[in-house]
């Protein structure tokens, strides 16, 4: 039987990995430590591990080549945090997850309107029984221009969904789809700066999108312009953003993701100071609403994640190809 450890596994997710390990006839190690050098010893007798957004080092998957793994299954869509290239050199098969677009389309359409409609001013005030109405006046979609940036299995979601709004839609890819045609018109990203009242990014996290929200192109924006990051922090340079913020040049803001959100996403800060300057900053601004990468955390993603790195094991097993190979 092929075995698998399974890292930095949940509580939500324990009972998905023992239905799917029983159903696919996986042998399964779940640990709730993320990998390090210092716990290869989890992977013994291992050909697959399983991780999420922890990095995942060409000195770790050195290691780990050298135990005999030979996959290692990210229950996530992202896989920068992995070294796919030395993976490669090491024969070893780097897959991902896929899940459906609309758990974080339906997220990210929430997050623009209650970033156009003040929610977290209101929310914050109902707390304190403030019920005024000064400063809480929003904006109708429907009259705005949204450009939707990456328009892959996300960002067309997001459009679809965006569509039965009536605002205007405007796109840029760098691969153009004829079904978002039908319902956005793609513009260069230059034009994107300077058409629309609000931005949505659906891009992945590669060298040609790092810092693509930098102050530059914050420049060629609408005063006021509205930003929503569901994708990854690395899009946007924080302290442009924060800057851009401070001078009303953005208007609002929704970022579900930051720069370097590793080390405080999903852990409870309750008790102590977050580690994290521009968190701090950004949090305290009553336009942004933070969230911490939350959007894809549906019953059906998280059964969708945990199911597709066991399908890859079972297909590293009988030598078929899978289609969620990406190295
Ligand atoms: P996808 O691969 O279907 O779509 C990505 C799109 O980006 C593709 O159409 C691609 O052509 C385009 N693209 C790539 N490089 C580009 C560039 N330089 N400029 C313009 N377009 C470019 O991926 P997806 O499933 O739609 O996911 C998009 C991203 O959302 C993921 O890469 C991931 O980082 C992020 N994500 C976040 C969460 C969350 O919980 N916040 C969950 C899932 C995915």
């Amino acid at each position: 039987m092929i075995k698998m450890t399974a890292f930095s596994c949940r509580p939500d997710e324990r009972q998905f990995f023992e239905e799917f390990a029983k159903m696919y006839q996986i042998e399964l190690v779940m640990t709730d430590q993320p990998p390090s050098l210092e716990n290869v010893d989890l992977l013994k007798g291992a050909q697959a591990a399983c991780v999420i957004t922890t990095p995942v080092s060409g000195a770790l998957l050195e290691q780990w080549s050298r135990m005999g793994v030979r996959l290692v299954s990210t229950r996530t869509v992202g896989f920068e945090h992995i070294d796919c290239k030395r993976a490669t050199e090491r024969g070893i098969a780097v897959t991902n997850a896929t899940y459906t677009p609309n758990t974080v389309a339906e997220y990210t359409v929430m997050t623009i309107l209650m970033a156009i409609r003040k929610m977290k001013t209101i929310l914050i005030r109902g707390l304190g029984q403030d019920y005024s109405l000064a400063g809480i006046r929003g904006r109708e979609l429907k009259n705005m221009t949204v450009g939707v940036v990456g328009t892959g299995r996300i960002g067309e979601t997001v459009a679809k969904i965006l569509s039965g709004f009536g605002c205007r839609i405007v796109a840029y890819d760098v691969f153009q789809k004829e079904s978002v045609r039908q319902i956005a018109s793609y513009q260069e990203l230059d034009k994107i700066w300077e058409m629309c009242d609000l931005i949505t990014f659906h891009t992945p996290a590669t060298p040609e999108t790092f810092h693509m929200v930098n102050e530059e192109t914050l420049a060629k924006m609408k005063d006021g312009v509205v930003l929503i990051n569901m994708a990854r922090g690395s899009m946007f340079d924080t302290p442009a953003l924060i800057d851009a913020l401070e001078r009303g040049k953005v208007g609002a803001a929704a970022l579900d993701v930051v720069e370097n959100e590793g080390k405080i996403y999903y852990k409870d800060f309750k008790e102590c100071p977050v580690p994290h300057h521009e968190m701090a900053i950004l949090g305290a601004m009553p336009n942004v609403l933070m969230t911490p990468h939350t959007a894809f955390f549906t019953d059906e993603a998280v059964s969708d994640m945990v199911e597709c790195a066991m399908k890859s094991c079972k297909r590293l097993e009988s030598g078929e190809d899978d289609p969620l190979r990406v190295n």
